[in-house]
């Protein structure tokens, strides 16, 4: 048997330590529940110890009793707040309700009367034999005892089961802590088993074992528990971060907020209370959420008179029976991101605006580069590029393709007669009649274009030698008939043409040759006239297709 100081100090020592992690653990009561209730079982294990270490320095019978009865206090609140401690380390959600502390109440409370009025009526302890000094400090066991003991092995036991249940199928993050947990359980379990089959409960080291089931418990919640500290972590989140957080209460009175949203409410109205929760948020702001919440954007005026805009997220809460309880409002301030949407547009909208700019004088310089600056147009470069175009759509569509070359007559004459500005201007009265053929003929293939100098072509897609040539004569007589009037005198103008029809198997360069000899044929002949192309020999031009 253990010497009687040295218990004396063992008990003493599990005061002292349990009553440590009691202050420790009730300070931070708030970082987890688990926290709170290792803080009860603590200080039912201060009551225990205590009372055990008192128990060895007082004979007195009356003082004795009394020392046993708080020290049943202490026996009976070690199971609950086993129970509770089981339920908060397996789940940080876990709240001790008002129903279930009711209940574990009821037995420390019944245990507390019998154990007050265990004199009368020896239920709790057999009666001490008066012969046996031993028995007046350690009685023998009644049977209310014993129903304490199967009351209180039952609460610890399902305690003991939850946490082998989580121990098994819980996180692996969180199994170390319910090892540690049920680990530390197995100390004040042997030592409470082989103090009641010894019969001999003063040197019952029960809360000695609790105290290092409280300290491991500690020491893993503190230094092994990532989910037990969230809720501390999550309680400064909810502090830093920048949108506002408020729930209200189904009345529209403010249940909690963060700082930022507190700094909100304080920037719009202007004589709010000191403390903020339970404040009518209805009132202040006229109106309570929707129903079913939302999403909605406010623009407010704050007490400075500046322009807030707020994007605000309303969530309804419900209870267990699915009745509304209040809300949760998330509001953002976008002012300022809103502001810089607004330049975002404004500068994308110029930024489209230069871009249509860009495109327009883009178009524009690609049309100059087809175009003939005196006459407007197509030049040499583009007719040389559409020739093969439209010979190339003719030749799979298996239409004929003619061209007509054309000059001014006399040329050389007009400019010295009437001067080089109104040579230009034949030039050009010239060039729009050519146009006016094009255009009178959309999409049927005519492409008018300055070869050069007094000189130009018509291509004819589609037609053959003889339609051209017809077109042709037609537009010939027609200059012939309408001398140019500039500088208030009439110059009459003749061209002379020659037209070819692209033979198989001719070149391009083939085909403009063969213009250009019928062309100088006219001009032999007399000019004023059309001559139509000698029958394609492609060798005469010397260059294949
Ligand atoms: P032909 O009937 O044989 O064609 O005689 P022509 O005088 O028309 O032919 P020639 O080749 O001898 O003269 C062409 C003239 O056209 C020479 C040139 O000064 C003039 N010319 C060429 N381009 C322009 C221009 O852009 N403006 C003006 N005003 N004259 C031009
Ligand atoms: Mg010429
Ligand atoms: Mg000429």
């Amino acid at each position: 048997m253990l010497g009687l100081p040295f218990l004396v100090l063992l008990f003493m020592l599990a005061t002292a330590v349990g009553a440590a992690v009691t202050a420790v653990g009730w300070r931070r009561r708030k970082a987890a529940p688990a926290v709170a209730a290792l803080a009860l079982l603590s200080a039912a294990i201060v009551v225990w110890s205590a009372a055990d270490a008192l128990a060895f320095l007082i004979h007195d019978p009356v003082v004795g009793h009394v020392v046993r009865v708080v020290k049943f206090l202490g026996v009976c609140a070690i199971p609950a707040g086993f129970f509770c401690l089981s339920h908060a380390v397996l789940d940080r959600a876990w709240r001790l309700s008002r129903r279930t502390a009711l209940l574990l109440v009821i037995e420390p409370v019944l245990i507390l009367a019998v154990n007050v009025t265990d004199p009368w009526h020896h239920l709790f302890f057999l009666p001490p034999d008066p012969a046996d000094p031993v028995t007046f400090t350690r009685p023998g066991f009644a049977p209310l005892f014993w129903v304490h003991t199967a009351y209180s092995y039952l609460l610890i036991g399902s305690g003991l089961a939850r946490l082998v249940r989580g121990w098994v199928r819980g996180p692996r993050l969180q199994r170390r802590l319910y090892g540690v947990v049920l680990l530390g359980c197995l100390l004040p379990g042997l030592a409470n088993v082989v103090a009641i089959a010894w019969g001999d409960y003063a040197t019952d080291l029960t809360p000695i074992g609790f105290c290092v089931t409280a300290v491991a418990t500690y020491w893993a919640l503190v230094h092994h528990s990532l989910p037990e500290l969230i809720p501390v972590a999550r309680d400064r989140v909810f502090d830093l971060i920048g949108d506002t957080v408020t729930t209200l209460d189904a009345s529209g009175r403010l249940l909690d907020l963060n700082s930022a949203a507190e700094q909100m409410l304080r920037q719009l109205a202007p004589d709010l209370p000191d403390r903020l929760v339970g404040y009518s948020f209805e009132k202040e702001f006229g109106g309570l959420p929707p129903p079913d919440g939302g999403e909605t954007d406010l623009i407010l005026t704050d007490r400075e008179g500046r322009r807030l805009e707020l994007n605000v997220r309303t969530s309804p809460l419900h209870d267990n029976r699915s009745q509304r309880v209040g809300w949760v409002m998330v509001a953002r301030d976008v002012t300022a991101i809103n502001g810089q949407r607004r330049e975002l547009e404004q500068a994308n909208a110029r930024l489209h605006e230069q871009l249509r700019t860009i495109e327009l004088l883009r178009a524009d310089l690609a049309e100059q580069a087809v175009r003939d600056a005196l006459t407007g147009l197509y030049n040499r470069r583009y007719l040389l590029e559409a020739l093969e175009r439209l010979a190339a759509e003719c030749a799979v569509r298996s239409r004929p393709l003619s061209l007509a070359l054309l000059d001014v007559d006399h040329f050389k004459q007009v400019n010295d007669r009437y001067g080089h500005a109104a040579g230009d201007e034949v030039l050009v009265r010239f060039a729009r009649c050519l146009a006016e053929e094009a255009e009178g003929t959309a999409g049927a293939g005519v492409v008018a274009a300055r070869y050069g100098g007094e000189e130009f072509v018509l291509v004819f897609a589609g037609a053959d030698g003889a339609a051209a040539r017809a077109r042709v004569e037609a537009l010939r007589v027609r200059v012939a008939a309408e001398p140019v009037r500039t500088g208030g005198r009439s110059v009459p103008v003749t061209f002379s043409a020659g037209v070819a029809c692209l033979a198989g198997g001719q070149s391009l360069e083939g085909l403009l040759h063969a213009a250009d000899e019928a062309l100088y044929a006219a001009k032999r002949a007399g000019r004023n006239r059309v001559e139509p192309a000698a029958v394609a020999d492609d060798h005469a031009s010397g260059t294949a297709a």
